[in-house]
């Protein structure tokens, strides 16, 4: 199979595919709970239609991973259909994020559908703080998604996006959170997307102060870079591992694999890129082949330069 690559030896591996772009959380980083940002909820696109979209994909990149994501895919109804039906497909590794508030009762039918491994972002583990990130109660419903999940077997890891003066306390509970139940975590910086567009760095807490925090209870090493890996990872002394995703501090784009895939049928090559690139229709090999090269296009070289879609709508 011919790989479609960039002048940076660059491929797509990784397919992301936002499944809706409604969630049931309002972060501050997505639609700091304005309720007009979800809509539409009724409205969802067949499991049938990403499945022939996904294998048209796959057909042609070799995927070895597939990620889904939205908005909320917790909230789309034929979750276990698109599972079951991407697993048939033969792709590797089935993995999904999620703020896993209705993850407890879902976790076994996950699992039983094919899917391997969960990363739930969650930025806070204290109420209120929660509320604040989040405009919504009950983060106990969170934590005990997480722990079902990983009762059943999946692979889980914590995503954390540390917002300056929102939840930058919420650091050290976090980090001993997922070392107790020995989970990876890692903490991101804030990237300056959608509502964000202009003003992200009112709320960044660099990958610096990150260590600078862990600093106080921790000693740790720096560990290598992994290729394609979004994230920077430490070593405690007592051998526990964290992660950061510093977008902004040490961009990672040299290498990225990703594809993004949304819900109406458009790939995009890169986050930084408004420019929706249509599959909808696309039938013949050769045509899909110059979409896809069309998306590789949109790739950035060095960094991220930041974008007015939100990530609610091009997938997390
Ligand atoms: N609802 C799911 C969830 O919460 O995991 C999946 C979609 S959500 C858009 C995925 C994740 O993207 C968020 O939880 C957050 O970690 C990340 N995210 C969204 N906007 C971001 C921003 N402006 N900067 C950094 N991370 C962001």
């Amino acid at each position: 199979m011919m790989e479609l690559r960039d002048t940076y030896g660059r491929t797509f591996k990784t397919l992301r595919v936002s499944l809706l772009t409604t969630c049931n959380l309002g972060c501050v980083y997505c639609t700091m709970g304005d309720p007009t940002i979800n809509a539409d909820k009724k409205a969802q696109t067949p499991a049938t239609v990403f499945l022939d979209q996904v294998a048209k994909l796959h057909a042609q990149l070799n995927l070895q991973t597939i990620r889904f994501t939205g908005g909320e895919p917790l909230l789309y109804r034929e979750l276990p259909a698109v599972l079951e039906g991407v697993s048939k497909l033969g792709i590797p590794e089935i993995k999904m994020t999620t703020n896993a508030f209705l993850l407890d009762r879902m976790a076994p039918m996950l699992k039983e559908a094919g899917l391997q491994s969960l990363n739930v972002s969650l930025d806070a583990v204290d109420e209120e703080v929660f509320y604040l990130m989040s405009k919504r109660e009950k983060v106990e419903k969170v934590l005990k998604g997480i722990d079902s999940a990983i009762a059943c077997g999946l692979e889980v890891k914590l995503n954390s996006v540390i917002l300056k003066g929102l939840n930058d306390n919420q650091i050290l509970p976090l980090l001993d959170f997922a070392f107790q139940r020995d989970i990876p975590i890692r903490f991101l910086e804030v990237m300056a997307m959608g509502h964000l567009h202009n003003q992200g760095m009112k709320y960044m807490f660099p990958q610096e102060k990150i260590l600078e925090t862990i600093a106080t209870k921790y000693n740790f090493t720096r560990q290598l870079r992994a290729p394609s890996a979004t994230a920077n990872y430490w070593r405690t002394s007592e051998g526990k591992m964290f992660g950061i995703v510093a977008n902004e501090s040490e961009p990672f784009c040299q290498d990225c694999n990703r594809l993004r895939l949304d819900a109406q049928g458009n790939i995009y090559g890169c986050l930084s890129n408004n420019n929706p690139v249509s599959i909808k229709n696309v039938v013949a090999r050769e045509e899909l082949t110059q979409k896809l090269q069309e998306a590789m296009d949109q790739k950035q070289k060095v960094r991220f330069t930041g974008s007015e879609l939100s990530m609610l709508h091009i997938g997390g």
